[in-house]
């Protein structure tokens, strides 16, 4: 996993909806302080901040963990209180976080400084939710909701769903996302209560850097989330993944599962989140750089990753459908790895999408580019027929191919493995130009070598069989994503039974 972040290891506070510039009554950078420090990437025990955190964690194992550190980032999400929100707390004296305790609780109702603002924001779109409440259900599921409302404080409106969920069994995201109060055709909650999540994230350690932002693992109610924060010069892809989550109903075992999108305005700056399920293996090249694999487990990543491709490029048509969408940034650092070892896309920033119907194609307005190393000879020699949704869907399994191919150098064979290499290494540069790629790719016509053990094993002899139909200059000759999913399927069978290969 990539850990160079700028400010590795900082624990921040973001606060709950009630938050003002006008409540924070001290400069965003103040002098720093020193803080009591107490999680993985201390170097010392102290450190020193704009303000001190103290954040509860719930790790893997289901222990509860208290973070101590030191804020920097972002002054103006925690500025100004000592808080107890909830499982977090921030505070500006020498030392002040070292005696805190925090337990685990429920969301207290946040205050509302905001006060006839907040109404005046939340009055009209309050007022619409109830309208198509009572349109949807009827004024009698009607009533019975704002019965169950009002004995849990509802001054926020929107966030009582999320005490409402608080009250059940132990993972209070999964109560909520599987609650009925996701919106009606997305993945997502309600913004509101997307809102009110996000701003309820404390940020506990950064994960990953990408080419436009980082990737932090952040607390909500002692629950691990992902918190993907763009660079301003990315905002499009922000906008482009918000998007898609909250008009397609995108839930798949094997798509990164969406929680939800912020944006918060202070001063002149824009913060762009994205809360995601957070997956503690991290990427597909995290973990091919990490270990090598048995051949099933190769197939488990490999079939997984082709389940969650298909579902993409799938359309589904009926109320819970959804449109064809390509990703056009596969790579393996946009596929993670789950606890279960199956694989889940994730990074939809560059997609785009298509309904049969109304023959629509949404390409977005995203000036980025997918990665130069996993392009496909139409799009490195400005072939591609940019108009037809299918010249995407082609330039995926180009790159579906190359991950296939990192896959299988991984996989031990009689004791054989390679290394980690991304593909084309051994021709182009570390992060290669257009003309490096399209020298390899359109004028030399080259695929990255496969090694001669892999074609010797009945199994991954047909894994290496499927990427070279990946890797056909013909874009519209290559597989589908559905093909290779069920012939990845078959394969994964005859590992369980191998006679049935002979
Ligand atoms: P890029 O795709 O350009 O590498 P990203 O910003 O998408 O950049 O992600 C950076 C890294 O952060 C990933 O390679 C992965 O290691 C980590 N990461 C991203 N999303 C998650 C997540 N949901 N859970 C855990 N780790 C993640
Ligand atoms: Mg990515």
């Amino acid at each position: 996993m990539t850990l160079d972040c700028s400010r590795k290891g900082l624990l921040m506070l973001l606060m709950a909806l009630g938050l003002t510039q006008g409540d924070s009554g001290r400069p965003s950078r103040g002098p720093l302080v020193t803080c009591t420090c107490e999680n993985p990437h201390c170097w010392r025990p102290i450190c020193q901040g704009a303000w001190c955190t103290v954040v509860l964690v719930r790790e893997e194992d289901g222990q509860l963990q208290q973070y101590r550190g030191c804020g920097n980032l972002h002054p103006e999400l925690c500025q100004g209180r000592p808080t107890d929100v909830f499982n977090h707390y921030c505070c500006y004296s020498p030392l002040c976080n070292h005696n805190v305790s925090l337990t685990l609780q429920a969301t207290p109702a946040p205050p509302l400084p905001w006060g006839d603002q907040l109404a005046l924001i939340l009055g009209p779109l309050l007022a619409f939710l109830v309208l198509l409440v009572l349109g949807a259900l009827g004024l009698w599921h009607f009533r019975r909701r704002q019965e169950k409302q009002r004995g849990l404080h509802s001054d926020l409106g929107e966030s009582s769903l999320i005490l409402k969920a608080s009250e059940h069994g132990d993972s209070m995201l999964g109560d909520l996302m599987d609650s009925d109060c996701t919106t009606g055709s997305g993945s997502g909650l309600p913004f509101l209560v997307q809102r009110t999540v996000a701003r309820q994230v404390a940020l506990v350690e950064c994960v990953g850097k990408g080419r436009y932002g980082e990737v932090w693992r952040g607390s909500w109610h002692g629950e691990s989330v992902a918190v993907k924060i763009f660079s301003s010069r990315d905002e499009q892809s922000w906008f482009r993944e918000t998007e898609i989550y909250n008009t397609v109903l995108l839930r798949h075992d094997n798509i990164l599962g969406f929680i939800a999108s912020d944006m918060t305005s202070r001063n002149s700056s824009t913060q762009l989140w994205l809360i995601t399920h957070y997956h503690e293996h991290g990427s597909l090249y995290d973990f091919l750089q990490r270990r090598t694999l048995e051949p099933q487990l190769a197939l488990r990543l490999a079939v997984s990753a082709a389940c969650g491709l298909a579902h993409l490029h799938v359309e589904i048509f009926g109320t819970q459908g959804k449109p064809a969408i390509a990703h056009r940034d596969l790579k393996s650092r946009n596929v993670l790895v789950k606890s279960n070892l199956q694989c889940c896309i994730a990074d939809l920033g560059l997609a785009v999408m298509h309904s049969q119907g109304s023959d629509y194609l949404d390409i977005g307005h995203n000036p980025r580019v997918g990665t130069k190393r996993y392009m496909a000879p139409e799009v490195l020699d400005e072939k591609i027929r940019t108009d037809c949704f299918e010249s995407y869907k082609w330039t995926d399994v180009w790159a579906f191919g190359l991950v296939l191919w990192e896959i299988a150098r991984r996989t031990i064979i009689n004791g054989m493995v390679e290394d980690y290499r991304p593909p084309f290494y051994d021709v182009v540069p570390n992060d290669p130009s257009f003309e490096d790629m399209k020298k390899v790719v359109c004028v030399d016509q080259q695929t990255p070598t496969i090694p001669n053990r892999l074609a010797a094993d009945p199994v991954l002899s047909g894994l290496v069989q499927m990427m070279r139909e990946c890797w056909y200059p013909n874009p519209s000759a290559r597989l589908t994503a559905l093909r290779i999913k069920k012939t990845l399927q078959k394969l994964s069978h005859s590992l369980e039974k191998p006679k049935a290969l002979y």
